[in-house]
């Protein structure tokens, strides 16, 4: 089934090609975290859709080359490594660190290549003299260099390809030297900024002079040395989209002359409990925050995943409640279908795959997609209430998931490990009762509850749970 995809650049639902003449590989790059902070649920957000669209492409067989740089040299950072007193590698290798391991608990696969913007300052000075070689960029009195878009826009190039502008209204010279403003404030931006006391030891030296890349030229550079100067996807949240994505293509195809994206794609943003997530609202959380309150990182995973990615989504912690039940629910199932299939295997069920995959390739529409998940388990429920499901339909049936889950991520909770000490326990009740003595066999049924753990009788004989 052919996928769908929203490209932002053509503001329509399309079908997704690859530019691969075998149409095979697929080049994905999504703007990764600037590591000045934990980052925030909503940051995580955007990373679990960019998770989802992976898995997506790889479900419809495609080889991805997915691509996350580290923005591990920005005006945030450099402001907090002069407050910390610290070094910039040591702070942002803290934060990145952090940032990996969160990526890992909620369960997305980890990016191919995770290039850092100080690991590429030759290319991205490259870049900035190709652009100052070719009249779109120029340099300022202080040593810094910015992208002229009057200039940019002489050449017969569109500044403004993922939302409309006012260019008209721009005041032309105009500059803006920070990496974040708005459009109302639409002006030359800075490639590379000129060296200030408040750098410290932040700087490199350029033909330009000493300095350090902006923001922007940041993600140019590592996109096109790692997936070409053309390539299939990019993606990041909608806060991207003006001034760093805009500004990303205005590079890039500024020093190509070449499309620089086939498909961009963009995560609506998240709310929490019905406002933007701020500190002094108290609703800022970090996937730490939400561990620490006892939730697991496949739940928070699961409700991230439960939104259309071009919704907003509010994020509420009885959501999150909600995806314990739910997600509890979903192991139950599986977990009897498992006792049923034992060792029988048998190819994937349509009667799941088929309304997953199309409800997936509709532009990635999720909640068509769980839909097909849960009118699955509740058939699969009925019918193991009735005693109707043979093993083979319990193989077919988990093999069908197996596949369902390759794009959901949320697995099922590996089994608990169990105790050698409450292993020995049940054997003991096991021999208890085929020696007809249940008196001590009600006992340690007792004893086991008493320690968390349940003793349930499975059609392969009895099983441990912990409560
Ligand atoms: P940053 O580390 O600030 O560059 O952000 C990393 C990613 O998180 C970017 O793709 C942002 O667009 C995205 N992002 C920031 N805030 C939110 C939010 N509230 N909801 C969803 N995505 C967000
Ligand atoms: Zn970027």
């Amino acid at each position: 089934m052919a996928l769908k995809l929203f490209n932002t650049l053509t503001r329509s639902v399309q079908e997704f090609t690859p530019l691969d003449p075998r149409k095979q590989k697929v080049g994905m790059y999504c703007c990764g975290p600037t590591v000045y902070d934990y980052a925030h649920i909503g940051n995580w957000r955007t990373f679990v859709f960019a998770d989802l669209v992976r898995r997506t492409l790889e479900f419809s067989g495609y080889e991805v080359s997915h691509v996350m740089n580290i923005t591990d040299v920005e005006d945030k950072i450099i402001q907090r490594v002069r407050e910390q007193k610290t070094t910039l590698r040591e702070f942002t290798g803290k934060f990145e660190a952090a940032f990996l391991d969160d990526l890992k608990a909620l369960g997305c696969r980890a990016p191919h290549v995770k290039p850092r913007a100080t690991e590429h300052i030759p290319e991205i000075i490259a870049l900035i003299e190709k652009l100052v070689a070719r009249g779109v960029a120029y340099p300022a009195a202080d040593g810094s260099v910015y992208f002229s878009i009057e200039k940019y826009r002489g050449c017969g190039a569109c500044y403004g390809q993922l939302l409309k502008l006012n260019l008209d209204e721009m005041r032309s010279g105009e500059r803006v030297a920070s990496d974040e403003y708005e459009k109302e404030s639409l002006a030359d931006f800075a490639l590379w900024k000129a060296r200030v006391p408040g750098d410290g030891d932040v700087f490199w030296p350029s033909p330009f002079g000493e300095g350090r890349p902006g923001w922007h030229i940041e993600c140019s550079a590592m996109s096109i040395k790692a997936l070409g100067e053309t390539f299939d996807l990019h993606l990041g949240g909608e806060d991207l989209k003006f001034p760093h994505h805009e500004d990303e293509i205005a590079q890039s195809e500024g020093a190509t002359g070449k499309p620089f994206v086939k498909f961009w794609l963009h995560g609506a943003h998240l709310l929490v409990e019905g406002k933007k997530m701020s500190k002094s609202l108290g609703n800022f959380f970090t996937l730490r925050d939400l561990l620490a309150r006892g939730f697991t990182g496949r739940e928070v995973r699961y409700l991230l995943l439960t939104a259309h990615y071009r919704e907003t989504f509010n994020f509420t912690l009885d959501g999150l409640h909600g995806a314990k039940s739910a997600l509890l629910r979903l192991d139950e199932c599986i977990g009897k279908l498992r006792d049923l299939a034992g060792n029988v295997t048998a190819a994937p069920d349509a009667n799941l795959l088929e309304p997953f995959s199309a409800a997936l390739a509709d532009d990635l529409n999720i909640s068509a997609a769980w839909a097909a998940v849960f009118d699955w388990r509740n058939e699969m429920n009925r019918r193991l209430a009735e005693n109707s499901l043979h093993p083979a339909d319990a193989a077919a049936a988990l093999a069908a998931w197996e596949k369902v889950d390759s794009v959901l991520g949320v697995g099922v909770k590996a089994e608990t490990e169990i105790p050698p000490e409450i292993q020995a326990l049940a054997d003991e009740r096991a021999a208890a009762k085929q020696a007809k003595d249940f008196k001590r066999s009600d006992a340690i049924r007792d004893e086991l509850k008493a320690r968390s753990w349940v003793i349930e009788d499975t059609p392969k004989g009895t099983r441990l749970k912990k409560l």
